[in-house]
């Protein structure tokens, strides 16, 4: 029997669990690996399992698209080169063969930064859909689209038994190995795995609405100072009442469509995404502060004249919910020591990035870098909640603390775990291991013949505009 560890007493999730035990559900597939949320650690996780031709793979998503924040709000995946002086190439392997295929129909450039979260990269968003649907089928990964988890009935040895919603009933659903993508640790959640909840230890991280803007006039925007103007005349609009904007900084960065930019700038605090009624003010809110943005924009920014919102995002952008407790825990120490660690899977350059609520907007992000442009190493057993056997959790809801999390979320790591949770499973089935006592090593080499970087290049990366192909270890 599976360990399971019940965080609660008898919670809604048991009582559903209960009731869905007593309904007569037809079942919809059996699988050998369930991945649950079709985000970049989701996408990834299906498509590095289903490469590999042994297992049935089965991919369930709530929208009716793949990519999770990559195509909800998102235009530019960071995390793939470290920042400072001489940025490195840390992410390869399958996220790589993903911004490839964007590359391929020019759909991304390199956004150089040294500061920040290093250089981007900024690519297509809807396009980004269609290829994430090519690269799964590809991979013989079978998605069900509009397909919610919404209980986990039974976690035998034999299999585990999960019920999702679609628009035609109640489905059940039954697999072997399960990789919790949801972002929010759904599946960790409904089977009982043990876990911290966003703004219980330390403050959670504010919540955005992204927005895209067209018209832009990109060149008179440079030409009155950029970026700099753009932080000084926020600032000024805030100090003189002229907007009531929500934060004095954020970014509107150009996208590859031409006269297109895309903003994160709205800053939504101290509400609930699991709460029913806060998660709906929060959609509120956000929209409200974009429109606001929009005036400012209008008004204010050289370039915005004749510009307007064409696109909110699908939803508010949540940075973080629940953080599973696995087997081992990723720390600010363990971040800031810039060390591989024996079990690592991936590597992570970024800093420590942390949106907060500041009470009067003069709080914006709080940031620490890796000390000297190191990266430092994640380990496997992060991907394992306590006592697992059958279940990993790849991406956001990873196990690691409020600040640790606030470095390693970036997409190019998310998708990065995604290669290895998935991997992972079909050793797991292939050799009769669990997932806690899985053979590391074993995992650590698969991933590296599949292209994934598990050593700092000595080599520094080309991080012009279009230098993706160019640097390529
Ligand atoms: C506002 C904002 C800005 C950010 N900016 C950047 C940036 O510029 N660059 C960067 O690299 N990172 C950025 N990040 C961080 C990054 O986007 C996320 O950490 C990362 O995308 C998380 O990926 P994920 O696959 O773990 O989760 P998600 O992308 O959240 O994917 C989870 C998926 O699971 C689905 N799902 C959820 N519950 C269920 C369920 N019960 N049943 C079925 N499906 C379900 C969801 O619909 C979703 O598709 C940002 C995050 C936010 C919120």
């Amino acid at each position: 029997m599976l360990t399971v560890w019940r965080n609660f007493i008898k919670g809604s999730e048991e009582i559903m669990a209960e009731i869905f035990n007593c309904m007569d559900m037809p079942l919809l597939m059996e699988t050998d690996i369930l991945v649950v949320g079709g985000g970049s650690a989701g996408c990834l996780a299906a498509m590095s399992a289903g490469q590999q031709g042994e297992n049935s793979v089965l991919l369930i998503e709530r929208y009716g698209f793949l990519g999770g924040s990559s195509t909800q709000m998102l235009d530019t995946f960071y995390g793939f080169f470290t920042p400072g002086d001489s940025p490195r190439k840390v992410v390869a392997g399958l996220p790589g063969q993903v911004v490839d295929v964007l590359d391929g129909t020019g759909d991304i450039f390199l956004r150089a930064n040294t500061y920040g979260a290093g250089t981007g990269v900024n690519y297509n968003p809807e396009r980004l859909k269609l290829v994430w649907d090519q690269l799964l089928q590809q991979a013989g990964v079978k998605v069900a689209l509009h397909t919610s988890l919404v209980g986990v009935e039974k976690m035998e040895q034999e299999g585990i038994l999960c019920v999702v919603w679609h628009k035609s009933g109640f489905y059940k659903i039954k697999a072997s190995r399960v990789i919790d993508a949801s972002g929010d640790a759904d599946f960790c959640h409904l089977a009982g795995y043990a876990y911290e909840k966003a703004g219980e230890v330390a403050a959670a991280q504010s919540m955005t609405t992204t927005f895209r803007m067209s018209n832009v006039d990109l060149d008179q925007f440079e030409r009155a100072g950029g970026k700099n103007m753009l932080k000084e005349k926020m600032g000024l609009a805030v100090e003189q009442g002229r907007h009531p904007l929500p934060r004095k900084e954020g970014s509107a960065h150009a996208m590859c469509q031409v006269g297109c930019i895309s903003t994160v700038a709205v800053k939504v605090g101290h509400l609930d995404p699991l709460n029913v009624f806060e998660m709906s003010q929060a959609e509120e809110e956000g929209r409200r502060q974009a429109f606001i943005l929009e005036k400012f924009f209008q008004d204010d920014v050289p370039g915005y004249e004749r510009a307007s919102i064409i696109g909110l995002s699908h939803q508010i952008g949540v940075r973080e919910t629940r953080r599973v407790y696995g087997e081992a825990r990723l720390d600010k120490e363990g971040c800031m020591s810039g060390r591989a660690v024996n079990d690592s899977i991936f590597l992570c350059g970024a800093p420590i990035e942390d949106h907060r609520q500041g009470a009067n907007g003069e709080d914006e992000t709080y940031w620490q870098y890796i000390p000297g442009g190191g990266v430092y190493g994640v380990s496997y057993q992060t991907t394992v909640p306590q006592g697992s056997e059958q279940v990993w959790v790849a991406g956001r809801c990873f196990s690691a603390t409020h600040e640790a999390h606030a470095s390693c979320r970036s997409m190019a790591q998310t998708m990065a775990m995604g290669q290895a949770t998935g991997l992972a499973a079909v050793l797991s089935l292939q050799y009769g291991e669990s997932a806690r006592d899985l053979d590391v090593k074993r995992l650590q080499e698969g991933l590296v013949d599949r292209g994934a970087i598990l050593e700092l290049p000595e080599k520094p990366a080309d991080i012009s505009r279009e230098g993706w192909g160019k640097s390529i270890d």
